[in-house]
Formats: C-alpha cells, structure tokens, sequence
C-alpha cells in the first residue's frame, strides 16, 4: 500500500522500509502451531524489532496473539493504545514508583527481584485490590530475575497465601535457547521445571523464538517468540522455516564510471581491480545499515539486489553514502532516482548481520528513523 504521503515523503528521504504484515501472521501462526498446546505470546519489544509496533501488533491480534511482551512500560503505553484488550507484561519490571502508571495502562510487570514483589504488594495491599504481575526466575542468564533460592522462598509464601498479589506467570528465559542441547539449556530447563511447581497452578514460560521451534518440553504453557515473527532465523546455520517480512529499498543518487587502480570512500580502503561502474546510494551507517557491513580489500562486504541482480558494496559505509559495484548491469540498466535492495529479495537480516560479526536481531533494531516505513499485506 504505497501511498501519496509516502511517495512524497521518498522524494524528501533515502530509503524506504517495507514491512510485510501478511508475512508476520504467516510466521505467528507457524509458530503458534509448533507451540501448541501452549499459548503463543508475541514479543514486539523495541517497537516490534524497530517495524511499527503501531502495524505489526494490531496484524498479530487478527492472527490470533493474545499476550505480549515489551521492554518498557512507555512501550506497553503505546501498545495499549493499539490493542485496548491484549495482555501486556512489561519484561524490564517494576521501576521504582512506577506501580500507578503499570495500573493506569492495565499492564502487567514482570517482577524480576524481592524489591520489586515487596513493592508490588504494598502497592496492591494499599490499594485494596491485588493485581497481577508475573514472576522472572533466573535459571541461569545471570540477568534478570530472582536467583533459586530466593524463588524457593517467595514460593513458600505464594503457597501460604500471604504473597498479596496473584502471579499470573512465571517465567525464565535461555541463555543459548538456539542449541537445545547445550548443558546449560539442559540445566535451565531442569531448574525451570523445580521452580515452575514451586507455584502450582500459575502458568509458566521459558520459550524465546529459537526454543519455541525446539517445541516439545520447551513450551510449557505459553511460548515468547521475538525474532521468528520478524523472519530473523532463531538458528542460524540451520535452515530458516519463517517467511522474510523486510525490504530496505535505498534511492540512487549518483552512476559514475571510477578507473582501475583508484580506492572509493573513506579511508580508500578498497581499491577498484578494474575499470568500474559504482552506484551512489542514499544509505548509510545514520539509518541503522551497519558500517561493519561495508567493503575493503582484505575483506569483502554486504550485497544489494540492483535492476535484479547482486552487486557488491565497494568501500566503508558512510554516515548518508554507500558504494556499490553495477559494472556487470548492462548499460542503462538503471538511473538516479531508481532503488537499490539491501534487505529482501533474496538478502536476509541474518545474511548482513554475517558481515557486520552480529545478529539478526541488531540489523533490524538499528533501522532508524529516516527510512520511510511502509506497511503491507
Ligand atoms: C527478547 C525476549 C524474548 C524474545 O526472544 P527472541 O529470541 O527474539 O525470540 C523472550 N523473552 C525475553 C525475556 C526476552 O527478553
């Protein structure tokens, strides 16, 4: 759905973001069907992965999701106001005095420390009506949550009826969830089976995407996919069984015939072997593509998809600027003014995140704010 704002608005930026929303319900009910007979929740922290939490949480709702996951509670904020009916719990917890505003939006903290159960509690004990939060477990990360022993005794008070509020989940979350065998997702998933029934009754979750595909005894009750709804392969190395949902289309700004023997941009850190033709595009290292991803002679960088063909990036990214090879298009294959492809047809996040040495989840969060964002599907 390409529309005359956004048309304009390409005339004033460089890039466009398009975002396939019929693909992120395709990949929930995927994983909705691996989870299954769990619930499958949807993590759209971070503005879902940086597409438009505004687009993508309303498309996961029609797909069937019903609990969701954000960082922040500026972020649940905002999802509230899309889906005035979802389940929101808040991963980061409670920030200090932050108990009205968690009510006042109707979402759910999960509470990640004995300050914050204590707080929640006195909060619900003055307020004369004990609300829910879930509880974190750490089973082994060593970032948030309550460590064993502490859950051991907040379960005793749970069963004794004196915790004051109702855990609605308890969780814990994987620290190598894409190696189901690695001794300390054996040891995370033993301690989460202790801990889970040290709280009959309460729900509970440890699946990230990559365990949610795992399947079997990773669901428990409700899986936490992130990653997966947005293409990014949970395993990398293994096949990727989800459906890419990204372009990044970036505009040409300049065609220029460069001789042999001359480096291009920055640092000339990569001299041209041959004659060449370059592609001047509008991105850079401002929008969110990597620099990491960029060109040198000792090691070879990123691809874009130009007139239907693979072309290399030639030198550093820089700030607003890229470089990329279109020698072998033939003449006129394209002009100023036409797209380049840097994620899509063909190119996935995990591909540019193998040349930036990071991942997925990074290429795709960075995406900044310059690129015009357009939903479809
Ligand atoms: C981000 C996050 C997830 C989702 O992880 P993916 O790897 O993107 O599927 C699940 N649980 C917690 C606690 C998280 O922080």
């Amino acid at each position: 759905m390409t529309s005359l704002t956004t048309d304009a608005a390409l005339l004033e930026t460089g890039s466009r973001l398009t975002v396939d929303l019929a693909a992120i319900r395709a990949n929930y009910r995927l994983l909705a069907t691996r989870a299954a007979p769990a619930e499958c929740a949807a993590v759209v922290k971070a503005n879902a992965y940086g597409l438009g939490v505004e687009h993508v949480a309303p498309a996961l709702w029609e797909a069937g999701a019903r609990t969701f996951f954000v960082a922040h509670i500026g972020e649940a904020r905002v999802l509230r106001g899309v889906l005035p009916e979802a389940l929101i719990y808040v991963l980061n917890g409670l920030t200090p005095g932050a108990a009205d505003i968690l009510i006042e939006i109707q979402a759910r903290p999960v509470l990640g420390s004995l300050s914050e159960i204590e707080e929640w509690a006195a909060f619900e004990k003055d307020r004369g009506m004990p609300g829910e939060a879930a509880l974190h477990i750490d089973t082994g990360m060593n970032r948030l949550g309550l460590r064993l022993g502490e859950a051991e005794t907040v379960g005793e008070i749970f069963r004794a009826g004196r915790l004051g509020f109702t855990p609605s989940l308890v969780m814990s979350h994987l620290a190598v969830g894409d190696e189901a065998e690695h001794p300390l997702t054996r040891k995370q998933l033993a301690d989460f089976r202790n801990v889970a029934a040290l709280f009959p009754g309460v729900p509970a979750s440890l699946a990230n995407s990559a365990a949610t595909l795992t399947g079997g005894d990773f669901r428990f009750d409700l899986c936490r996919p992130g990653i997966a709804l947005y293409g990014g392969n949970p395993a990398p190395g293994a096949p990727n069984p989800l459906q890419p949902v990204v372009t990044l289309d970036a505009r040409i700004a300049q065609i220029r015939r460069v001789p042999a023997g001359e480096g291009v941009g920055y640092g000339a850190v990569e001299t041209l072997a041959r004659a060449s033709t370059l592609a001047v595009i509008a991105l850079g290292y401002a929008d969110g593509f990597l620099r990491a991803a960029g060109s040198s002679d000792a090691k070879k960088g990123a691809h874009a998809v130009i007139a239907g063909t693979r072309c290399s990036l030639v030198g550093r990214v820089s700030m607003d600027l890229i470089a990329v090879d279109i020698t072998d298009l033939p003449e006129g294959a394209v002009s100023p003014g036409d797209f380049a492809t840097f994620l899509g047809a063909g190119i996935s996040v995990d591909e540019v995140a193998g040349h930036a040495g990071t991942i997925g989840y990074e290429v795709l969060t960075r995406i900044g704010p310059r690129s015009v964002r357009v939903h479809t599907g």
